[in-house]
């Protein structure tokens, strides 16, 4: 299995050294050169699987010869044994046809830990094998960091920097990050906003020479193997809803587009989905891209659901590849237009996004409305990101055919807005109860790449 870049002008690579890289040198994102297809029949074995199993069928076709299959289970094994729920991601129902898909069950209470619990141990396998050490820099506005912080906590090959705009992430994600006593894991606070913290690791990795001088290497929602890890909830949910013999339709709160193009490639591998709704907050890039073609960043908009303010939207590069006939001279010709300000996606592209895509929009109000309605009719007390793709979703119900709305967060990591909305105080799940107890270690940094640059180098030194 090879991996080919967006942008067309990097080196083909393998599943290991696309999964180590992150981005590809040419600034575009790795995506398979061909993606395999599940017969109708592989599918339907899949039913009544333990989510393992069914990870490790999935993935398995990806990785080429990365890992044997014994290695690559035991990975799978391990990445999912600190879930709190039995069945990693079970599905509950809110009203007829409408499923919810609850991805907070792992370590850090978000969907991101279902990638990169995977991803830490991948890196470990694979860098043990060679004897490298890399350095792992990432840039969060709460959720990914904390994540990549629990997943690599502890491992002997890698150091973990974790870049966070100081006095803007919630107390709970903040506390996720600088808890834990591992010596390498470092979570360092960044004078400035989530953008400042993302340039500052995109200017990393464009100097060369400290990215390899350091060994760089990233996990942010751009690396492949994070979206891959991504695909296996998107088939078990459907084929407990009755897929392969019964079309499911997705709701997906989205920011980065990783996880809604998760689902996409679960599309493509063959599973019978008929839509994949967008929704978004009040920052709508994307569902005004899908719905006018016209792709202009102007500005984020702080809102209760924080993980998915954003104005680029990094993964969606990826789907555009393919609505482009996966060209890459004409990705690469949209990028250069964004940085001089925005780019219109041409009429053929558009109609071929439409093909799987829907998208809807969610306020702030409607947000802490749909929390609020759902307690009342549900008892299900839901997060804000999971409360924007409910009442997104709602308006994309079809009688024939499930939607399954995925809850990408636990509502006690946002106990604030959640209170606010619906009177209640969702508590930490037991196994996380002292969080508030446990000391804190957290380093301030300046805005200035230098500086960030010589606190990593010191801190790696042996
Ligand atoms: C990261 C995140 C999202 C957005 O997911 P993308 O893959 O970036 O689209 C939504 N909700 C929560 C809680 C998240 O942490």
């Amino acid at each position: 299995m090879k991996y080919v870049s967006t942008r067309g002008q990097a080196p083909e690579l393998t599943f290991e050294q696309a999964m180590l890289t992150g981005l590809a040198r040419d600034g575009g994102l790795y995506v398979p050169a061909e993606i395999p297809v599940m017969g109708h029949a592989d599918i339907a074995a899949l039913a009544g699987l333990p989510y393992e199993e069914v990870a490790f069928r999935i993935m398995r076709p990806f990785i080429g010869d990365t890992f044997t299959d014994e290695e690559f289970q035991g990975i799978i094994e391990r990445a999912y044994a600190g879930f709190g729920h039995a069945a990693r991601a079970p599905l509950v129902q809110l009203d007829q046809g409408h499923f919810l898909l609850e991805l907070f069950h792992g370590p850090t209470l978000a969907f991101k830990d279902f990638a990169m619990q995977m991803i830490g141990q991948m890196f470990q396998a694979a860098l043990a094998r060679s004897g490298n050490r890399v350095t792992i820099v990432g840039a969060t506005s709460g959720d990914t960091g904390s994540a990549a912080i629990e997943a690599f906590k502890g491992l002997e090959a890698v150091d973990v920097f974790i870049l966070y705009p100081h006095g803007r992430v919630s107390e709970v994600q903040r506390r996720q990050m600088t808890t834990p006593p591992e010596a390498n894991v470092h979570a360092l606070a960044i004078e400035g906003h989530f953008d400042d913290a993302q340039a500052r690791v995109k200017d990393m990795f464009n100097d060369f020479e400290f990215r390899d001088g350091v060994r760089l290497a990233g996990v942010n929602s751009i690396n492949w193997a994070r979206v891959l890890a991504q695909v296996v909830y998107y088939f078990t949910s459907a084929v407990a809803l009755g897929s392969p013999h019964r079309k499911v339709s997705f709701t997906v709160p989205t920011g980065n587009f990783g996880d809604i193009f998760a689902g996409y490639i679960a599309k493509r591998m063959g599973l019978p989905i008929d839509r994949l709704v967008v929704a978004t907050n009040l920052n709508d890039i994307l569902h005004r891209c899908l719905t006018s073609a016209d792709y202009t960043p102007d500005g984020v908009i702080p809102s209760i659901s924080p993980s998915m303010d954003i104005q680029v939207s990094s993964n969606f590069e990826r789907a555009l590849f393919d609505a482009y006939g996966r060209d890459g001279a004409a990705v690469a010709q949209l990028m250069d237009e964004l940085k001089a300000g925005g780019f219109r996606v041409s009429q053929g592209a558009q109609q071929a996004l439409r093909e799987h895509f829907d998208s809807g929009r969610c306020d702030e109000d409607q947000t802490r409305a749909t929390i609020r309605r759902l307690r009342a009719t549900t008892g299900e007390l839901l997060c804000p990101h999971s409360a924007v793709g409910v009442h997104v979703a709602e308006q994309h119900l079809h009688r024939d055919v499930p939607m399954v709305t995925l809850a990408t967060a636990h509502p006690a990591k946002f106990p604030d807005a959640v209170e606010a909305a619906s009177g209640i105080h969702p508590p930490l799940p037991p196994r996380m109860a002292d969080l508030y107890d446990r000391p804190e270690r957290l380093t301030p940094v300046p805005n200035d790449l230098q500086a960030i640059e010589t606190l990593i180098r010191e801190r790696i030194a042996p």
